[in-house]
């Protein structure tokens, strides 16, 4: 049993969490916002009031937060994570950001004697309850092998990408198809929707084309209920935040000297979604929002 604390408790922060508990860890938890605390005690987690005081009660801290933004505030903020004598321990980042952010954190964190991975993952909710999240790591061989017992147990696949910096350029690069498919999808869609076909027969036939992507096979379902303009249940990967995700992509780009424009111009569409109540609908619901509400 590893003694390990997690800050930032938001959707995926949450369930990470709770499979931590449910696979035996001792597990001590801090969020912004306090009411999120409140399941993972119930669930058996212990409380820290500050991340600061999370840091100082165990050896692994899981960081998995917004944005840039968020981890500066986290790390270094008022009893921040790095605020006491963190020497020895291992900070596990888990955030989707650009891999800049994560150096000159790597930096911090070293320069207070401790050490950072970071591990962006793949999958969302269901696979983070499941233990089934795919983890790319980057970072030093050492430190991977210090985290990847409890890795494996979040994840059903973790993979050492290369140093610090490498999991966010591939975590940026795989999110990437994901993103524009929604809207190539709804866009799909438009096309047939005059014959007024079943929709989850549609969302079927996709998935055993050659264009259809694994997750059309895991949240067809979804789609096919949106299409119908049906609740498809709670957001577990919002159009907000693929939003974010792609203008960390489109930077990301750009501070390489280069352009995404398929990525550039699908982000207007989400832009769009946003501004017409959409961004925090699941993204499932993107191909219903461009076949049903979009204009050119
Ligand atoms: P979320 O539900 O919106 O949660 C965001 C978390 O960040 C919350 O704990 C929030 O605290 C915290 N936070 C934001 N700004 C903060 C600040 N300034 N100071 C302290 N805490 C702050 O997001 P999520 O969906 O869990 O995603 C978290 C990260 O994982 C993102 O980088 C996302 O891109 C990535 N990711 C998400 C998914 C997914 O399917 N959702 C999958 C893979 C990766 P409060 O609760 O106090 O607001």
């Amino acid at each position: 049993m590893t003694k390990v604390g997690v800050a930032g408790l938001g959707r995926m922060g949450a369930a990470i969490a709770k499979r931590l508990i449910e696979v035996g860890n001792e597990v001590v938890v801090w969020n912004r916002n306090p009411e999120k605390t409140k399941a993972l005690a119930a669930a058996g987690a212990a409380v820290a009031v500050t991340p600061g005081e999370l840091a100082g009660r165990v050896e692994t801290i899981i960081t998995i937060l917004t944005d840039a933004g968020a981890i500066a505030s986290v790390y270094q903020g008022k009893s921040g994570l790095l605020e006491g004598n963190v020497s020895g321990k291992l900070f596990i980042e888990m955030s989707t950001v650009q891999p800049e952010t994560e150096i000159a954190l790597a930096k911090e964190v070293g320069a207070k004697g401790a050490a950072l991975l970071e591990c962006p993952v793949g999958g969302t909710v269901g696979p983070a309850l499941s233990g089934k999240l795919l983890g790319l790591a980057g970072g030093t061989r050492q430190d991977f092998e210090r985290a990847k017992p409890l890795l494996e147990q979040m994840c059903r696949r973790v993979d050492l990408v290369g140093p610090i910096g490498a999991g966010a350029s591939m975590k940026l690069a795989i999110n990437l198809p994901l993103a524009t498919f929604w809207q190539s999808f709804g866009e799909a869609f438009a096309l047939c929707r005059h014959l007024n076909l079943d929709p989850a027969w549609l969302v079927e036939l996709f998935a055993d084309t050659s264009g259809g992507p694994n997750v059309l096979r895991a949240r067809g379902g979804a789609v096919a209920l949106a299409l119908q303009d049906k609740d498809s249940g709670s957001a577990t990967f919002d159009c907000d935040s693929i939003r974010k995700d792609l203008r960390t992509m489109v930077a990301e780009a750009k501070s390489r000297g280069f352009a995404l424009p398929l990525a550039e111009r699908t982000l207007a569409v989400y832009d769009q979604a946003s501004a017409e109540g959409w961004g925090a609908k699941d993204c499932t619901e993107l191909p219903a929002f461009w076949s049903s509400h979009g204009k050119t």
